[in-house]
């Protein structure tokens, strides 16, 4: 996933399951593993739910077992049934709790006789918190209603009963019925020529982890863009997305070169409708992809690197808990930059590769010190949270290290060989660390001693000899900038006309957290940002009007965040309107008029900054 969440989602504390070895489901997979689960799901857009049949193949571990537990969240259960090797259904008892917090409802299936596979109809609620279920009118294209799936870190639970820890890998059939017209596309390969009749098959026949459960449906048209890709989008974005995608292929064999084949088959790319809260999600064999991307220059796909570098880095070696996410994500930045450095060049990749060590080190001292860990001690933390840019941008910053200490072709030989090593499997931060001191660390003695490896993945903070790679041009902007804020540069005298989309990223990135009034207005007379088709920098540049109190560009920030529901774009204006009384009152009326257009994520985020807003208010 694509994330960027310092400023996400708040903390909500999670109940930590004493037994389970992950805090954040109720599974007990030292009992029974469901192994392949059989999907048969009709979407329902007037009553935006699936009715939904899902039947769990099960590997029992435990003798003496007596139940099969399973996460739910807002279902409705219809039945339960045990089912033999003859197909022949016995009903089961069953009891569903109460739900808590982020946890959702745990329902224990008694089966003392430890069926081969258990059959469950059931019905999702319209307010699943793992779907968005959108009108026509919330659509580019206006024509039919659509549908998408979030899943990662705990929302599968919220539309499959399942054993919902990343823990616990299951191959995958579904039969989707849907209204004529509609597509619909999953986790698994797609063919870019079916017919539009109403009903569709998948098969992931490789073992993957419950949050890699996905379906999207709406209308969606398909343009092929090489041997194995595809872009899947509404029929008025696919030619523009094809466009920026066109590289799909080479990104694909770039990576290949580097980590080994592309094991899954097809890599297909669907765009989303605004709404989509993420950058990107790289559910197996189909991305799912914000259209914030799609800016007609390339100078965003990066985010199609990371998601198909999760295609190795999370999809083929799991993190087992969120607590390792930084398994996923750390190692998918660190790819997702080799990835850019081969196919856009050395400049594109360290402008990204600073913007994110730039950030970090800005925010990272603000944050408690359990979350300035790669590994944190798993207590007090929601599993979305774990997924911080600590994981990501921390995460590959050390990658980065054990690349300088040892050298490229050490440190690729080595990284190979762990995807080779650890392929289909799901495993611990310690799981890593052991393949990495025989493999790398001890194999080139001298190069990185092992209690530097340890305050990496244990320590608080940044290490200090952490490496930082050269921008002559990030300089060059400094010194612009500095020179701009002193008043001894115009802003029309800066040399802005070739900055790239990065470059307008660090300008604005690095300008003081309330700048004064003036400069902000020439600026703005001088590069016309209010205003910008590039959300990226349409974001830093609302914040930091708003907080210099330039109300004429409230109504584009409005709008811009009416339009966009994608986390790490929107928050950010929300919360420079919520540092004054009167940006308060007008980010609620912005929120009554977009709400309906958010996905239940976003819709959170912003009603828990509210709720802080308000409560600080009330404070004085
Ligand atoms: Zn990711």
């Amino acid at each position: 996933m694509r994330f960027l969440s310092t400023l996400a989602l708040g903390a909500i504390v999670l109940p930590v399951v004493a037994q389970a070895a992950d805090p954040h489901s109720y599974a007990q997979p030292q009992d029974v593993v469901v192994t392949h689960i059989d999907l048969a799901l009709k979407i329902d857009f007037p009553q935006r739910q699936l009715d939904s049949i899902a039947t769990l193949s099960l590997d029992w571990k435990n003798a003496s077992a007596h139940d099969l537990v399973l996460d739910t969240e807002n279902l409705a259960i219809g039945s339960i049934e045990a089912v033999d090797a003859a197909g022949h259904a016995t009903a089961l008892k069953y009891a569903l709790a109460t739900p808590a917090a982020n946890m959702g409802a745990k329902l224990t299936i008694a089966a003392p006789k430890h069926p081969r596979a258990v059959r469950i109809a059931y019905r999702t609620a319209p307010n699943a918190s793992g779907l968005q279920w959108l009108t026509a009118a919330q659509t580019a294209d206006r024509k039919l209603p659509f549908l998408f799936s979030q899943s990662e870190a705990t929302h599968a639970r919220s539309w499959i009963p399942l054993q919902d820890s990343p823990a616990i890998r299951f191959t995958y059939r579904a039969h989707v019925t849907a209204p004529k017209d509609v597509r619909v596309v999953m986790s698994a390969p797609n063919d870019p020529k079916h017919a539009l009749d109403g009903s569709f098959d998948f098969a992931q026949t490789h073992p993957i982890p419950s949050y890699l459960m996905a379906i999207a449906a709406g209308d969606i048209d398909a343009r092929e863009t090489g041997p194995r890709s595809a872009v899947y989008a509404e029929p008025s974005v696919v030619a523009k997305a094809a466009r920026e995608f066109e590289d799909t292929e080479k990104m694909i064999a770039t990576t290949e070169k580097l980590y080994g084949p592309y094991r899954w088959g097809r890599y297909d790319i669907l765009v989303l409708p605004p709404s989509f809260p993420f950058g990107g999600m790289e559910n197996p064999n189909m991305t799912f992809a914000t259209p914030t991307i799609v800016v007609g220059d390339k100078s965003l796909v990066s985010v199609i690197s990371h998601e198909l570098a999760h295609s190795w880095s999370g999809n083929l070696v799991t993190n087992a808990t969120w607590r390792d996410g930084w398994l996923n994500e750390g190692f998918t930045t660190y790819v997702q930059g080799r990835i850019t450095e081969a196919l856009y060049g050395q400049r594109q990749e360290t402008e990204e590769t600073l913007l994110a060590i730039r950030n970090l080190e800005k925010t990272i001292g603000k944050m408690p010190e359990n979350a300035q860990r790669l590994a944190p001690q798993p207590r007090d933390m929601d599993a979305d949270d774990e997924l911080s840019d600590v994981a990501y941008d921390k995460g590959s910053w050390f990658l980065r290290a054990l690349e300088v200490k040892f050298g490229r072709e050490h440190f690729d030989t080595w990284l190979k060989g762990y995807f080779d090593h650890f392929a289909w499997h799901s495993i611990t931060t310690e799981q890593m660390l052991a393949y990495l001191k025989p493999n790398l660390i001890d194999k080139y003695p001298g190069k990185m001693r092992w209690d530097e490896v340890k305050e990496w993945v244990y320590g608080a903070g940044i290490p200090k000899d952490a490496p930082i790679p050269d921008s002559p041009r990030f300089d060059a902007i400094d010194k612009e900038r500095a020179a701009f804020l002193a008043g001894t540069l115009a802003a029309d005298k800066l040399d802005a006309r070739t900055w790239n989309t990065q470059e307008w990223m660090y300008f604005l990135d690095r300008l003081p957290d309330a700048p004064p009034l003036a400069p902000m207005q020439q600026l703005d007379a001088a590069w016309h940002l209010t205003g910008t088709p590039n959300a990226e920098i349409g974001m830093r540049w609302y914040v930091h009007a708003i907080a210099a109190g330039d109300l004429a560009v409230w109504p584009s920030a409005a709008e811009h965040m009416t339009r966009i529901g994608r986390l790490y774009l929107t928050l950010p204006v929300y919360k420079a309107f919520c540092a004054t009384p009167e940006g308060f009152a007008y980010s609620q009326k912005v929120y009554a008029r977009a709400r309906a257009g958010y996905h239940p994520l976003t819709q959170m985020a912003v009603e828990r900054l509210f709720a802080r807003t308000r409560a600080a208010e009330a404070k004085g």
